[in-house]
Order: C-alpha cells, then structure tokens, then sequence
C-alpha cells in the first residue's frame, strides 16, 4: 500500500481539493499496484504516489490532469498507466 507524504489524519477541511486513491490492475488485470492522489488548494497540478502494476517499483511526482485520459508514468519502467473512472473524493 503507497502512502502519501503527509498523515490523513492531519487533514484540515480546505486543506485539499482533490484525494484519491486507487488501484492499479496489471495487463493480466490482477490489481498488482496502487496509487494515490492529491491536490493541495492552490497548486497547480495534482500530486501522486504510486506502485506500479507492471514493475511494482514506488514512484512519485506530478501531474496534470486537465485531459482524459489520465495517465501517470513511472519512473521504474517508464510506462505510461492509464486512471479509469476518475471521480472526485473529498
Ligand atoms: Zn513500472
């Protein structure tokens, strides 16, 4: 399980406008990794930590998701993965 760079438990109502966290199905759809979201009110992209599906390597950056579909790359293998079915969780 990835897990973000700050406690969940510290979150104060405004803090965010955007948490998410999702899991990641390989290319045999086995849901071999994961990957969390975020977005601080006032920046500009969105953040994320993710375990890839294919290599499992821990990766983290940014992103901007302004277009569908989202992907994220990571860095271990240099694959671009595809969101599915973003939605919104505040
Ligand atoms: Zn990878």
């Amino acid at each position: 399980m990835v897990n973000p760079p700050f406690s969940l438990k510290d979150i104060k109502p405004g803090e965010f406008t955007y948490i998410s966290r999702r899991k990641l199905e390989n290319k045999e759809g086995e849901t071999t990794g994961e990957v969390f979201l975020w977005k601080r009110a006032g920046d500009e992209n969105h953040s994320f930590v993710m375990q890839c599906p294919y290599c499992l390597v821990e990766s983290e950056g940014e992103v901007s998701l302004k277009r569908r579909p989202y992907r994220v790359r990571c860095a271990g293998c240099n694959r671009s993965i595809t969101l599915k079915r973003l939605k919104d969780e505040k």
